[in-house]
């Protein structure tokens, strides 16, 4: 099959998503909430959006405060920053604690997470639960790989990104299946890559799990201490991890 276009593309894995999710049975346990959720908070939302952080679906303006002036049909609000019927109020979203709206904000700008699915995605970008993995192989079905579709799209967003920011490095937490996505040698920044190394006796392996648990923890290590210098990073000690060297663009951890 020739897709003609990106859209294709896009209907074409949702379609295979679909097709997973019946035939192989895989959808997931977790009670995700799902669009349909957040969308019926969009509604209705008079009172809830009156004295509270808000936040528009759509534009993904995060726990704003300013005053809601416009409600369709006198009850719905509209968002002040691009019109929209899609605010929620903070305070509502599933599973929200009440705290962190500044370092949520702060991962808006920062944080950019690669997706087989989606490209590149922000933290508070809704999404459904799917299962494509980067690597999945889909030369047969769109005469294309995931990393030939996406690679341009999301090396250009991100030196866009970079750009705004203002960031003088890109700091690597992806896996090495996720990474190939993005052409490094196009992006206008040093890229900083972090490995992790477990110390058996003398010996220095790196495991699975744990590395995938500590990319996730130094994401939050740099964004909570708000981080822009990389030599900062070395810092960080969760799990028992130290600062080991720094070679060329690798900081590599270690734990004893
Ligand atoms: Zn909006």
């Amino acid at each position: 099959m020739q897709l003609k276009n990106k859209f294709d593309l896009k209907l074409n894995l949702i379609l295979k998503l679909i097709f997973t999710m019946v035939f192989e049975n895989v959808s997931p346990n977790i009670n995700y909430p799902m669009i349909i959720d957040y969308m019926a908070l969009c509604t209705n939302n008079r009172e809830s959006t009156s004295n509270n952080y808000n936040a528009c679906v759509f534009c993904q303006k995060f726990g704003f405060q300013e005053p809601i002036e416009i409600f369709i049909d006198e009850n719905t609000a509209t968002c002040p920053h691009c019109g929209l019927d899609t605010v929620i109020s903070v305070s509502e979203i599933p599973g929200w604690d009440g705290t962190y709206i500044s370092e949520i904000e702060y991962a808006q700008k920062k944080l950019r997470i690669l997706s087989g699915l989606y490209g590149l995605l922000k933290p508070l970008d809704i999404i459904q639960p799917y299962r494509l993995e980067m690597g999945t192989n889909v030369q047969k079905i769109f005469d294309n790989s995931l990393y030939g579709f996406w690679e341009h799209e999301i090396t250009k967003s991100l030196n866009n990104e970079l750009e705004i920011n203002k960031s003088n490095f890109l700091l690597n937490l992806s896996s090495n299946e996720y990474f190939k996505c993005i052409n490094s040698k196009d992006i206008n920044v040093d890229i900083i890559s972090v490995k992790f190394l477990i110390n058996k006796d003398g010996d220095l392996k790196q495991i699975g799990m744990l590395s995938k648990k500590c990319r996730g923890a130094m994401a939050r290590f740099v964004l909570k201490n708000k981080i822009t210098n990389y030599k900062d990073i070395k810092d960080f000690n969760d799990y028992g991890y130290s600062f080991y060297k720094k070679d060329k663009n690798t900081i590599t951890f270690v734990k004893d």
